[in-house]
């Protein structure tokens, strides 16, 4: 059998009908579907085997207007909502876990900067400017196929949004000049752009988070280091190596939101920290489809031989089913209501279904592992790599699973400023 014919039959992960979805809406999901099945599918296993970067995925992705899906549409984009977004990027995460998630790193330069940035309060002026900016950020997107990324981590504080970040941005005539160190930074060595978070401040000034800056730092300015090795459990193809920034000058224009901005984004726009949930609800769906089809004998690679008929397998199905409806249930509700100034209930269902999505990706992983049996572990089939790759989600700041459990925990008990005697 052509794997094709396999794939062609997938059926989208929130069948447009039953979910309401849109016209537009729906054609750009599946257009992501479409794209995931032919061009990341059969390169996923050795750009895992080798820890390399696909950025032949990158330059296909450019083709097809993906890069762009974030972009709006009078910038030559298409224009994606939040939701939109999230729901393609679903269905990229099912035929290559590390494609998804390094293209969310990308995403995110253009979605917060434009529909999220969009609904932040900022003044005439601040807009004006931003306004102006960005569009330098979304030409070289849409005309070069440029590729930006998203390194925040530090190993500190600072990415679970509990410290000022210690990069730091001192301004100078025409721009700033920026120094530190960034950790985990998929797309390192591939970008175009490296999309820093740091701490503007100047000499003498105590750093805050209120002061935190967002910019385009290019990936060849002089003093932009790549370092360190990459070989991880799972997610091996994001190539996520150390940056270091040695008194690294950028001009004012290398701004991706205005002082001050992402501060109040970060505040007004909590969802926005969710956009790591979609690759991982890709790879718990991902999970579940090999299952069936092993189950069935038709499994591309594994033989036709059926195991189905053993109650046991009926009964491992049946719970696998279980959570992945409530999973996408959960998951659909939190993306789909994203907004600024979300009411106190919705922010605390993000929490739950960041925490449900990164979870049960990996459970659901481990039962088809369980399930399906030796054979269907062997490298030559995905499942191994989706249980890899899907093991990575509940680590990922700022909303780790141990964070969101933390702050349901508090914030279900607790009303704002509350404290106990
Ligand atoms: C495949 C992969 C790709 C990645 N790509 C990127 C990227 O492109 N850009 C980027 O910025 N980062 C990226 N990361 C980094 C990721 O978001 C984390 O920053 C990284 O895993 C840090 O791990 P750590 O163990 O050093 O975290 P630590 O800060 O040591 O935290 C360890 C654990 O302690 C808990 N914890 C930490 N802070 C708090 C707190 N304030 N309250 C309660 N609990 C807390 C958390 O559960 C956390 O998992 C990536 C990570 C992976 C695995």
């Amino acid at each position: 059998m052509n794997p094709l014919d396999r794939h062609d039959r997938d059926a989208a992960i929130f069948a447009p009908e039953a979910f309401r979805l849109g016209e537009a809406e729906a054609a750009l999901i599946a257009k992501a579907r479409r794209f995931g099945q032919r061009v990341l599918s059969p390169r996923a296993a050795a750009h895992d085997r080798d820890a390399t970067f696909p950025i032949e995925n990158f330059r296909d992705m450019h083709g097809e207007g993906l890069l762009a899906i974030c972009v709006p549409q009078e910038d030559g984009g298409l224009g994606a909502s939040f939701r939109t977004y999230c729901l393609a990027a679903a269905e990229l995460g099912r035929y290559c876990g590390a494609t998804a998630l390094s293209w969310n790193m990308h995403v995110c330069s253009t979605l917060w900067t434009g529909a999220l940035a969009d609904e932040v309060d900022m003044s005439a002026e601040e807009r004006a400017a931003h306004n102006q900016r960005r569009r330098i950020h979304y030409r070289r997107i849409v005309e070069e196929g440029a590729i930006y990324s998203q390194p925040f981590s530090e190993g500190g504080a600072a990415a679970a949004g509990a410290a000022a970040f210690g990069t730091e941005a001192r301004p100078v005539e025409d721009g700033f000049v920026i120094n530190g160190k960034k950790i985990f930074a998929s797309l390192s060595g591939a970008a175009d752009y490296y999309g820093v978070l740091c701490t503007e401040r100047n000499e003498g000034e105590a750093a805050s988070r209120r002061n935190t800056l967002y910019l385009a730092i290019p990936a060849d300015a002089p003093g932009v280091i790549v370092t360190g090795d990459w070989d991880p459990l799972g997610m091996r193809a994001t190539v996520s190596r150390t940056l270091i920034f040695k008194d690294v000058f950028v001009p004012a224009n290398a701004m991706l939101m205005p002082h001050g901005v992402y501060f109040r984004a970060a505040t007004s726009w909590p969802h926005m920290f969710l956009t790591l949930s979609p690759t991982y609800m890709g790879l718990a769906q991902a999970a579940y489809d090999f299952t069936i089809a092993y189950l069935r004998g038709e499994a591309p690679g594994a033989g036709p031989t059926r195991r189905r008929m053993f109650p046991t397998k009926q009964i491992a199905v049946a719970e696998m089913h279980i959570m992945l409806e409530q999973t996408k249930a959960l998951w659909f509700q939190a993306v789909s209501e994203a907004r600024a100034n979300p009411t106190k209930e919705q922010v605390l269902r993000a929490y739950a279904a960041q925490y449900t999505v990164m979870e049960n990706a990996n459970a659901l992983a481990v039962k088809a592992i369980r399930t399906c049996g030796g054979q269907a572990m062997l490298k030559n089939l995905p499942l191994e790599r989706i249980y890899r790759d899907s093991r990575c989600g509940s680590l990922m700041l700022p909303w780790t699973a141990e964070i969101c459990v933390d702050r349901l925990g508090r914030e279900t008990l607790y009303e704002p400023g509350e404290k106990d005697e």
